[in-house]
């Protein structure tokens, strides 16, 4: 079976070091907010150019940290896009906010900036927009909105450590950026673990706080906070992971160029507006015959997903929100069609030359039928 990511054949690249990586840490005994940790947070930062990189326990709490940082809370509205993980969504909920949705753009799958406005209460105090697959957002525009309403901008960078928006690294445009170094994504860890980064200093002080029981000297506690950190261990992978990232990110893109070249008669391959970048944490195709080219190249053993099947205004956990069928098409029919091929960066040409015939002979015996 090729996989979406082949995770053991990257490992390949870098077991020894990784492996003497991690003995480090077993051998001092600083297993939690260590050196370790705190390298990793400054390479990261340095990296997006933004001044502090606060390490977390995974992307999911590196949003919810964020929203409780910028005072975000019950009676406050946060927009985002129904289009995405259910965990951009699901933070705006837990610190007693209401997610407010607004529709995607069909080209880029992406929060539609036209729409933002129509949605903006005296409530609404943030929007956390998505890079989506690794596609930058329209940040321009975004950020002219935030202002003009004053509003706090969250990225949420989870798909895209690495893309670049007009020269500047996504993270580190909005108030805060949120990364997830969940096992699959572009920068992963061996298991989970995130990150916050920020250039607001008084931000920083109180997520550091945040993420450690409202404590920066142990035992003085001067706010309630949570048990959110990012592991040495895992601090430990991702700083030799850390090196190949420019690296997979160079191959992600040379694979997609190809099954675009290749397909692009056959479905709808992502497109990328001018001055946004791309660096395919995902390659999803848009066909109407989905499911069924899903079976095929199962039987062929090809692994594909779908990402993402059910917008998040249908979700039922969501369905106190009051949102029904219809209320955002492009979503909905986005949700229908959509299907991920695998882009590991360690894709080869011959199985990628395998992947596009099979979808090829797909395509050619459904021609034939008619
Ligand atoms: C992965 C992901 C998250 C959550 O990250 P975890 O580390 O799994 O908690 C949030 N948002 C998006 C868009 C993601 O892809």
């Amino acid at each position: 079976m090729i996989p979406l990511v082949d995770l053991k054949e990257e490992l390949n690249l870098f077991r020894d070091e990784i492996y003497d990586s991690i003995k480090e840490v077993i051998e001092s005994s600083s297993f939690i907010l260590g050196s370790k940790g705190q390298q990793l947070e400054n390479k990261v930062a340095d990296y997006l150019g933004a001044s502090y990189g606060i390490g977390v326990a995974n992307g999911t709490d590196a949003l919810f940290l964020s929203l409780k940082a910028l005072g975000i809370g019950p009676g406050d509205e946060v927009i985002t896009t129904p289009f995405t993980f259910f965990a951009t969504a699901e933070v705006i909920a837990n610190v007693g906010a209401t997610p407010v949705f607004v529709d995607i753009e069909e080209e880029t799958y992406n929060i539609n900036p036209k729409n933002i406005q129509q949605a903006i209460t005296p409530k609404t105090k943030a929007i956390i927009i998505v890079h989506l697959f690794g596609l930058s957002a329209q940040m321009t525009e975004m950020k002219k909105i935030a202002e003009e309403y004053n509003l706090f901008l969250i990225e949420d960078a989870c798909q895209a450590i690495g893309t670049k928006h007009k020269g500047q690294y996504v993270g580190s445009i909005g108030d805060v950026g949120c990364f997830s170094f969940f096992p699959s994504k572009n920068l992963g860890a061996f298991g989970d673990a995130g990150m916050i980064v920020t250039s607001n200093e008084t931000v920083y002080e109180k997520l550091i706080q945040l993420r450690n029981h409202g404590s920066i000297k142990r035992y003085h506690h001067s706010m309630l906070g949570y048990n959110s950190r990012l592991d040495e261990i895992q601090a430990a992978v991702l700083l030799v992971k850390f090196k190949f990232l420019d690296q997979f990110i160079a191959n992600r893109i040379e694979i997609a160029k190809t099954y675009t070249e290749n397909l692009k008669d056959k479905v709808r391959t992502p497109s990328i507006p001018e001055n946004l970048e791309h660096t395919f944490h995902q390659y999803c195709i848009e066909t109407s015959h989905r499911d069924e080219l899903m079976e095929y190249l199962s039987k062929h053993q090809i692994a594909s997903a779908i990402y993402y099947p059910i917008p998040l205004h249908l979700q039922e956990a969501f369905r106190n929100l009051g949102y029904k069928e219809g209320d955002f098409p492009i979503s909905e029919k986005v949700a229908k069609n959509i299907l991920a091929l695998p882009i590991g960066p360690t894709l080869t040409n011959e199985q990628q030359r395998y992947i596009i015939q099979v979808i090829k002979d797909f395509f050619a015996q459904k021609e034939n039928k008619n």
